[in-house]
């Protein structure tokens, strides 16, 4: 496979609608099938009228991101959504 090093994907963030979000937990999988790096993690988030378990993204972390977009593909309801910088040409 060929990927390009030149214009690699560059996430600046990761978004987590938290409505959609089904807690499957299928993203706190440690062993890196699901994030390579792990950066997911279970906290309470607000949701519409109410304050529940969610799924965050490790922010602090986001250095060890590798913008592979594993999450945004793997996440069963879609909920997971990587914001990527995008250079002006
Ligand atoms: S994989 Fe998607 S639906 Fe499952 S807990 Fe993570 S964010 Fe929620
Ligand atoms: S883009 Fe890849 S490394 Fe970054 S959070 Fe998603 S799965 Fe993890």
């Amino acid at each position: 496979m060929v990927t390009s090093i030149t214009h690699p994907d560059q996430i600046i963030s990761i978004k987590i609608d938290h409505e959609k979000c089904n807690m499957c937990e299928n993203c706190l999988d440690e062993n890196g099938k699901f994030c390579p790096k792990n950066l997911f993690y279970k906290d309470i988030v607000k949701k519409v009228g109410r304050e529940e378990e969610g799924i965050r993204f490790k922010f602090k972390e986001i250095s060890k991101c590798q913008g592979c977009l594993k999450c945004e593909l793997s996440c069963p309801e879609r909920a997971i959504k990587p914001v990527k910088f995008e250079a002006e040409i």
